[in-house]
């Protein structure tokens, strides 16, 4: 049967690149987008590119809304099988590794963790449970290894912070997901350096590169591992 996948903040960078990956896997793809302009310019660049997605309104930095607003889009298109928490946001500031703890204001810790971990914490409680009742579910929750407990070092302390809880999260999700059968599969992963918005232009990878692990895990078989991080398909220490 076809999955149906869901990839939050899909409009553009790696999430639009693991949206296109996973329609080429022979799953039907909700995009998930912040607004009605977003959806009707990402619609145009899958029709384009002959790409089976559908965009879908879904803000993650919102996580009161999203029961409600996953619910709705269960009614309109089913089930959802595949859930990929993408969307994440890195406004640490100014400039990037050097930006540092003692400098960061509350405003910059809080919009962060809305949006990289409430956020993906409110899809996973919304979705999960469904997808241990019928029997399949796969998770992927897109991180860093700015979220690396065994890395850590200064800089960018909101966002490594919020990946760090990304993390724990993806562990405790998988250990409370887990059944005999092993049917919901919870992993994290890192794309690597990326030239996103986020990634800069200097980073060494494309998005499509940096998609290929996330893709992965959203089409595990049945054997494939559950509560790991990963890196080009490789175990990454947390
Ligand atoms: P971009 O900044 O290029 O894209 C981020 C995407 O998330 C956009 O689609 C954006 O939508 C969306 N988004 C942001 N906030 C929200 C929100 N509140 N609700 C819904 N969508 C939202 O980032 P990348 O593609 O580079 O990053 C994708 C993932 O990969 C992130 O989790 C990031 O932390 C991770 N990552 C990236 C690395 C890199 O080198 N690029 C390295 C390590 C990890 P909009 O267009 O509306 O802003």
């Amino acid at each position: 049967m076809v999955k149906l996948a869901l990839v939050t903040g899909a409009n553009r960078g790696i999430g639009f690149a693991i949206a296109n990956g996973l329609a080429a896997k022979g799953m039907r793809v909700l995009a998930g987008v912040r607004s009605e302009e977003t959806a009707a310019q990402v619609r145009a660049d899958f029709k384009k590119a002959g790409v089976d997605a559908v965009p879908v309104i879904l803000d993650v930095a919102n996580a009161a809304a999203i029961p409600a607003r996953l619910a709705d889009i269960e009614r309109d298109y089913g089930a959802i099988d595949v859930l990929v928490n993408n969307a994440a946001i890195l406004i640490d500031a100014p400039g990037g590794f050097a930006a540092s703890l003692f400098d960061m204001t509350d405003d910059v810790f809080r919009r962060t963790w809305e949006t990289n971990v409430l956020g993906p914490a409110a899809t996973i409680r919304a979705l999960v449970p469904g997808m241990k009742a019928r029997g399949f579910g796969r998770v992927v929750n897109m991180s860093s290894r700015a979220g690396q407990l065994s890395g850590m070092g200064a800089g960018f302390p909101a966002y490594r912070v919020s990946k760090a809880a990304l993390n724990a999260l993806t562990r405790i999700a998988a250990a409370e997901a887990a059944t005999p059968n092993g049917d919901v599969k919870i992993n994290a992963c890192s794309p690597g350096w990326v030239r996103t918005r986020m990634g800069g232009a200097e980073a060494s990878r494309s998005p499509e590169k940096g998609a290929e692990t996330a893709i992965w895990l959203a089409a595990l078989g049945h054997d494939g591992p559950s509560g790991g991080f990963f890196e080009d398909k490789k175990p990454l220490p947390w």
